[in-house]
């Protein structure tokens, strides 16, 4: 099973992920995560990506899917995956689609999860996350259980700085035009399903399990 999430930011893509890795048993892969785990780890690639990353912009086509290739190459994602904020560009897409071509495969499904505008900018500027595992809450949606504690590692949440209002304004220009696009792109090619993320949190998932078929 190989699942690509779509949508803008703050659609839900990271809270939903987290269920749908637990119940279809694969991991769960953001880009967003490992470039923000290589920075807090201080690697070259952390140093590079934050620079794009502080402004809201794209980290370059070429290093994202070296990077992705190299993760995907990993035992645990011999059956399946689910890529969370990759592609974003249709050549990455592309990138993707050879990939795994070239090993007689195909992504299964790309799932959109819909959320108008208006909904959006609440969501990234209240957005916590954990900056051990990754985790997301919202301030008022989906506090933690402990204030300000991450439910699932019991690390401190912080806001990312990339959430700031200025950045998250840029960051939804350059998902209109680079990213939007492979709505269109899945839609032909036939494998794109789209599930209305305006719902409360477990709802949307429910929804989703209905999608992809239910798996207990
Ligand atoms: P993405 O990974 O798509 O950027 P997140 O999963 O991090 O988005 O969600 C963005 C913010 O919106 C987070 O603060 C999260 O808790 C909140 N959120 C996610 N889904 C919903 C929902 N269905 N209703 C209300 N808030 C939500
Ligand atoms: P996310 O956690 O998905 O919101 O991503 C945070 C930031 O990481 C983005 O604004 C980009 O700077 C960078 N990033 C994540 N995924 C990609 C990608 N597929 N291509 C380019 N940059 C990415």
């Amino acid at each position: 099973m190989k699942i690509i999430l779509l949508g803008p930011p703050g659609a839900g893509k990271g809270t939903q992920a987290q269920s749908i890795s637990k119940r279809f048993q694969i991991p769960h892969i953001s880009t967003g995560d490992i470039f923000r785990k290589n920075i807090a780890d201080g690697t070259e690639l952390g140093t590079l990506a934050k620079g794009y990353m502080d402004k809201g912009l794209l980290v370059p086509d070429e290093v994202t899917i070296r990077m992705v290739k190299g993760r995907l190459s990993e035992p645990d994602c011999e059956n399946g995956y689910l890529l969370d904020g990759f592609p974003r560009t249709v050549y990455q897409a592309d990138e993707l689609g050879k990939m795994l071509a070239a090993e007689g495969e195909a992504v299964d499904t790309a799932l959109l999860i819909q959320v108008p505008r208006d909904f959006i900018i609440d969501r990234m500027t209240g957005r916590r996350v954990c900056p051990s595992c990754g985790a997301s809450y919202h301030l008022v949606y989906n506090p933690p259980m402990v204030k300000d504690t991450c439910d699932v590692c019991g690390t401190k949440v912080i806001q990312r700085k990339d959430d700031s209002i200025d950045t998250v304004v840029d960051r939804l220009d350059i998902y209109d035009r680079q990213t939007e696009p492979l709505i269109e792109y899945y839609l032909a090619k036939g494998i794109l399903r789209v599930v209305d993320g305006t719902q409360a949190i477990p709802v949307v998932f429910e929804s989703i399990v209905k999608l992809l078929g239910s798996k207990e």
